[in-house]
């Protein structure tokens, strides 16, 4: 199923970069809607995100993207991810508004875009940017497109 069926976004809706800009880091922007928004293409210092016109959906030229994460937060959809492939490991920097804000070193659950527990993650770097955290934990390289967001453990 994908995203106009069920609402759920899935890879077969996305665009995804190769396995080499996978291992520099780039951003996923998982943003299908025709809205009329447009501050992660003001945001990319790099011009790596474009649109046509304003309700166009962001689209996001691999080779030009350096994953340096300053689109996250300016996403008022919360629809950006940075993922970064090291070794058998995926690094996903995701955007986070919830309490409690987990701190570098914790292990938190990691969630699909369902919400469904994956299994566990490190949280490698926390980052606040205005209001919104970003945190960049550290998963399995399979779960590189699958792993979306976290819980915290209590
Ligand atoms: S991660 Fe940086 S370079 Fe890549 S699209 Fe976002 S702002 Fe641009
Ligand atoms: S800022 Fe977020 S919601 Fe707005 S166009 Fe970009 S990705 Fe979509």
């Amino acid at each position: 199923m994908g995203y106009k069926e069920d609402g759920v976004i899935s890879i077969d809706d996305l665009k995804l970069p190769n396995e080499e800009q996978l291992k520099k880091g780039v951003a996923i922007v998982e943003c299908l809607e025709n809205i009329p928004c447009n501050p992660c293409v003001e945001a990319c210092p790099f011009g790596a995100i474009t649109m046509r016109d304003l309700n166009d959906t962001p689209k996001v030229n691999y080779d030009k993207c350096t994953g340096c994460k300053r689109c996250i937060a300016v996403c008022p959809g919360l629809a950006i991810f940075v993922v970064k492939l090291e070794g058998e490991d995926a690094l996903i920097s995701l955007p986070y508004e919830f309490l409690p804000v987990p701190k570098k070193g914790d292990v938190v659950f990691a969630l699909d875009r369902e919400g469904k527990v994956r299994g566990n993650a490190k949280v490698e770097e926390v980052r606040k940017v205005g209001k919104t955290h970003i945190i960049t934990i550290r998963t399995k390289k399979e779960d590189a497109m699958v792993v979306r967001n976290i819980r915290v453990v209590k």
